[in-house]
């Protein structure tokens, strides 16, 4: 089953946070299926992008600096907002993201917790283990409620836990979505809404969204359908938003194929990006 590589994929998770793998070998993938630019987008860190552009030199292979952040916006608890071409080192900017994976760790015992009173314990020890390095998550949690046997895969942990809004499901402080399209300029980036299928009503967000400044918009993921794409990239082309693309690659699927790489990501979206980022760069 060998799916067609695509050429561009903006959205790329590493064992920064909840990929499996290693910056370094995210790149390796990205290069054996012949892509020619990638950015990693780890939950709430840079921690992998040193190792990811140190891999891709002298490859062919372009990384941008990327990172996804988790906001809240009014009563949505995930709103996904990913960041491409900053600057990562800046004194205020890893502050904030190092405060933000404290709140993970904070969220992740609530959790704990919670999944006790439900019956399917497991310890903050083997959760904090399991991330090790990482900014600690729910996919972290997932394994290791699959671990103790209180579910059969990780689509069950979050189907019956802890999916948004599930019983073991808890916010945990973070950025308000002006204020994290706000962060990312101030760090000479450009600020693009993740994977919009996801949130409850993306075109009645959209005013909010311009009002902060928002850049581009990820009309091209793997759970868009036509119908959704195409009324993304209107809804883009209308605003000036620039339209970006991305697998949200995690892990191996099921049967074993890599996403990676299979979405079809507009060729001049990396072009717009740069220019874009380069006005908010002084
Ligand atoms: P967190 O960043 O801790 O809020 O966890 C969000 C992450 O969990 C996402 O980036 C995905 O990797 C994963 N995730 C969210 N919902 C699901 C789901 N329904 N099934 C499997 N993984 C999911
Ligand atoms: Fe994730
Ligand atoms: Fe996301
Ligand atoms: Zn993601």
């Amino acid at each position: 089953m060998t799916q067609t590589p695509r050429r561009i994929d903006l959205h790329l998770h590493s064992t920064a946070s909840d990929g499996q793998y290693t910056p370094a070998e995210v790149v390796a993938l990205a290069l054996q299926r012949g892509l020619d630019a990638i950015a990693l987008t780890d939950h709430d860190t840079t921690a992998g992008l040193a190792e990811a552009l140190a891999a891709a030199e002298n490859t062919g292979l372009r990384v941008l600096t990327g990172v996804e952040l988790g906001t809240w916006h009014g009563d949505i608890n995930e709103v996904h907002l990913l960041g491409y071409c900053f600057i990562p080192d800046d004194a205020d900017f890893q502050e904030r993201l190092r405060w933000m994976r404290d709140e993970r760790r904070v969220r992740a015992e609530k959790m704990v917790a919670r999944l006790a009173e439900l019956g399917a314990p497991i310890t903050l020890a083997r959760v904090l283990e399991i991330a090790g390095e990482a900014a600690v998550g729910r996919p972290h949690v997932a394994q290791a409620l699959l671990e103790a046997g209180h579910v059969a895969s990780r689509e069950e942990a979050f189907a019956r836990y802890l999916a948004d809004g599930g019983p073991a499901y808890i916010p945990r402080l973070r950025l308000s979505l002006p204020e994290a399209i706000t962060q990312i300029h101030a760090v000479g980036g450009a600020a693009v809404l993740a994977h919009p299928f996801y949130l409850p009503d993306a075109e009645a967000l959209l005013p909010a969204l311009l009002d902060a400044g928002l850049d581009g918009l990820e009309a091209f993921y793997p759970d868009h359908d036509a119908a959704f794409t195409a009324r993304m990239v209107a809804l883009a082309r209308r605003h000036d938003l620039i339209v970006t693309g991305g697998s949200d690659f995690h892990r191996p699927e099921p049967d074993g194929s890599l996403i990676l790489g299979t979405v079809d990501v507009p060729p001049d979206c990396l072009a717009r990006l740069e220019a874009r980022a380069a006005r908010y760069q002084k």
